[in-house]
């Protein structure tokens, strides 16, 4: 098990991470998510011992990540896909890391078939796309044949194909009783991959709990009806205990907005009461709204993202 307690990481003036805690169980996928800028990548580097908590600890099997003795062999990490020497071919890069820490060479040609390199192993990683790089930092993460995997983004830059295959294969390695953190910043990219959710927003702890409640609590669905029985629905709506509030809506329409129901069940009840309807639409609030809110990073997300736009409008 991974082991995060009361964790903290200022560098100067900024706290990166404000006691954090944690478990990372086994034979899951876990994913780790939060906008960027949470703190998703100081904590996994405290964890990989590449960091020093300002308070506070992350530990392995109840050992903190310098303390292990053949790290490779119980830890694989995947921090930054673009680690690798340009020059250098892909499988000379597996058997330089393999050779340095006593894993046999017969494990390269494995995890680059694993990984689906084979064809490509003697190429100079310096010509390698976005998605090629991220395969072979997991062909590193793996060439140990850890027990436990720390993928930082993984699935970053990869295709739809691509984000298939690494999902499948984390969740296979999971289900052999591997322990397996990922982190996004995407919760799209989770929904399927990981079985559990640790959440974080601004350095501090949002959400623990499996992806299934995460997903239920925050994909309300909400129901806006108009009609020309307001008086008639009102009562029908009563009669069934479902709540309601009666609103205008944006063209000053009064209407209906029913929360937590389906149209389906909203437009039965109408058809069964004889109720003439001029509209039922369903509003189904974004997940990833959602999750932005969960992590107080709405704002800043989107400031973001129009930095990066004019900047690269500025160009
Ligand atoms: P994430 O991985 O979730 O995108 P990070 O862990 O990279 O988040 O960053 C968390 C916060 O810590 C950010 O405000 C970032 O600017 C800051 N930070 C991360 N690394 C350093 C560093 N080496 N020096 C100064 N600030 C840092």
């Amino acid at each position: 098990m991974i082991n995060v307690v009361d964790l903290s990481k200022e560098y100067g003036q900024v706290r990166a991470i404000d006691g954090l805690s944690f478990d990372v169980q086994p034979g899951i996928v876990t994913g780790f998510l939060g906008p960027n800028g949470a703190g998703k990548s100081t904590t996994m580097r405290c964890m990989l011992g590449l960091d020093t908590p300002t308070s506070g600890s992350a530990t392995i099997d109840g050992q903190p990540y310098r303390q292990l003795k053949n790290p490779l062999t119980k830890v694989g990490a995947l921090l930054d896909a673009k680690a690798t020497h340009p020059n250098r071919a892909a499988k000379d890069h597996l058997k330089w890391i393999a050779q340095a820490n006593g894993i046999s060479t017969k494990r390269v040609d494995e995890v680059l078939e694993l990984v689906g390199l084979s064809a490509v192993a003697k190429k100079k990683t310096g010509g390698f796309s976005l998605g090629m790089g991220q395969r072979l930092g997991l062909a590193t993460a793996l060439l140990g044949n850890p027990e436990y995997l720390i993928l930082d983004e993984p699935v970053n830059g990869l295709d739809p194909e691509g984000i298939h295959w690494v999902r499948t294969l984390l969740q296979n390695l999971a289900a052999q009783g591997r322990t397996v953190l990922i982190s996004s910043h995407l919760l799209s990219e989770m929904a399927q991959t990981a079985e559990h959710l640790i959440v974080i927003g601004r350095g501090k702890l949002v959400a623990d709990m499996p992806m299934a409640e995460f997903i239920r609590s925050h994909s309300a669905t909400t129901v806006r009806v108009r009609t020309l029985e307001p008086a008639e629905l009102a009562v029908t709506l009563k009669r069934a205990g479902i709540t309601f509030s009666q609103e205008l809506d944006d063209l000053n329409r009064p209407s209906f907005v029913i929360p937590d129901v389906s149209s389906d069940e909203v437009g039965k009840l109408a058809f069964e009461n004889h109720i003439a309807l001029l509209e039922l639409a369903e509003h189904r609030a974004s997940l990833e709204e959602a999750f932005l809110q969960t992590t107080g990073d709405a704002v800043q997300y989107q400031a973001t993202t129009m930095n990066n736009t004019q900047l690269e409008g500025d160009k």
